[in-house]
């Protein structure tokens, strides 16, 4: 699904060089690089603070930790995302209330947020999937209107862009209470092993924050509050700070990929090709320069005739990568499942598991693969 071998060839003088680095000066923990790389992060999302973790799973689960939210607290996140997002809600002893999703860009329906509050509800959770960012002006709406956190699960979508009713730019991440990512190495900004950043703007979440990732310390063996041993490494530090300069042209290689794919497809009777919607009123099928607000973490088909499973198995035959993301909505999870939920809200969810299929998607992608994976898809489903 992702060539990373190829990416590395291209950028091994930097990377090469940041871990010598490392090596040379033996700081492996909290090193000048982790700091360095912080700060170039900060700059790019343009956030006041960026902190690093050990991983997005952790990262999330600080974020929470770190608005106070206590057990019995609801939160209200996707039924269709990548189970650690409901995972460190459920750890927390908050509880999750997943909800269904829009059927275009897969991401929090934003009528189901509002069937969900209940008094209970402290925060939610977009998680902006594939690449793509949730339809933020709506969220904050309802967020400010009930008094609600926003944390943005931005673990799909670092570089991305989302553009307001008012025409105003700000980067996926950087919008709601606080924003976190995850930079395992097949995520759009990864380093080489585990890692995490939260993301805010908020002066005292940010200090809280620092001290919990830090076993809840402000100053060395005081222990103020409860909190966790998590640490970006230096020399994941030195990958990433050597890899960030590239994570525009990243996100263009991605777009590239996908505008191919979207027009190789767009003829095909039996494919829902992924679409941008850049402020939530336009939607574009051509992933055109325009469309910044979605950087293609995965490129996703819906496939409306049945024969997505015969798909996978036909490329996978082929030699060609492809995964079914996700083939079991989190309500449906033995974890997750509860009798609250009602399948009746969930008719997007539980069509989508069905129906969606992933190709490969990456930096690296050629005319010639392109060429070969979509006349391929094409043939099986005429
Ligand atoms: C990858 C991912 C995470 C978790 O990141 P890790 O670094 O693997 O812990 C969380 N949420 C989403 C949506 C993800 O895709």
């Amino acid at each position: 699904m992702v060539d990373l071998q190829s990416q590395y060839e291209r950028i091994k003088d930097s990377v090469d060089q940041s871990i010598q680095e490392v090596l040379n000066t033996s700081t492996y923990i909290n090193g000048p690089l982790v700091h360095e790389f912080q700060k170039d992060l900060e700059n790019y999302l343009e956030v006041k603070h960026v902190i690093p973790c050990a991983n997005g799973t952790d990262a999330l689960q600080i974020a929470m930790m770190g608005l106070g939210l206590q057990p019995g607290d609801e939160v209200i996140t996707a039924d269709f995302t990548f189970a650690a997002t409901v995972e460190v809600i459920a750890l927390l002893q908050l509880t999750p209330v997943l909800v269904d999703v829009d059927p275009n860009t897969f991401n929090i329906d934003i009528n189901a947020i509002k069937s969900a509050i209940t008094p209970k509800t402290k925060a939610i959770i977009p998680v902006h999937l594939f690449g793509q960012v949730a339809n933020m002006d709506a969220i904050l709406e309802i967020a400010n209107k009930h008094n609600l956190y926003v944390i943005e699960d931005n673990a799909q979508a670092i570089g991305a862009n989302y553009t307001f009713k008012n025409g105003k730019k700000q980067k996926a991440g950087t919008i709601g209470n606080v924003g976190t990512t995850s930079f395992f190495p097949s995520k759009n900004l990864g380093c080489y092993g585990d890692g995490g950043a939260i993301f805010t703007n908020d002066d005292e979440l940010a200090h809280t924050i620092r001290g919990i990732v830090n076993h809840g310390m402000y100053t060395r063996y005081y222990h103020d509050v409860v909190g966790v041993n998590s640490r970006l490494d230096s020399i994941q530090a030195g990958v990433l700070k050597a890899k960030l300069p590239n994570l525009n042209e990243y996100c263009n290689s991605r777009r590239n990929a996908a505008r191919f794919y979207n027009n190789a497809f767009k003829n095909n009777p039996n494919i829902i090709t992924p679409t941008a919607k850049s402020n939530h009123t336009n939607s574009c099928n051509e992933i055109c320069e325009f469309c910044d607000c979605h950087v293609f973490h995965q490129y996703t088909l819906q496939i409306t005739n049945g024969k997505r499973d015969e798909l996978h198995k036909h490329l996978l035959d082929k030699k060609i990568p492809n995964a079914i993301y996700y083939p079991v909505a989190l309500h449906k999870q033995k974890a997750y499942a509860d009798e609250r939920y009602n399948e009746a809200d969930f008719p997007v969810t539980n069509e989508l598991v069905k129906t969606v299929i992933s190709l490969p998607m990456h930096t690296e992608l050629d005319e010639e693969q392109l060429n070969f994976i979509t006349e391929t898809v094409n043939n099986f489903l005429n």
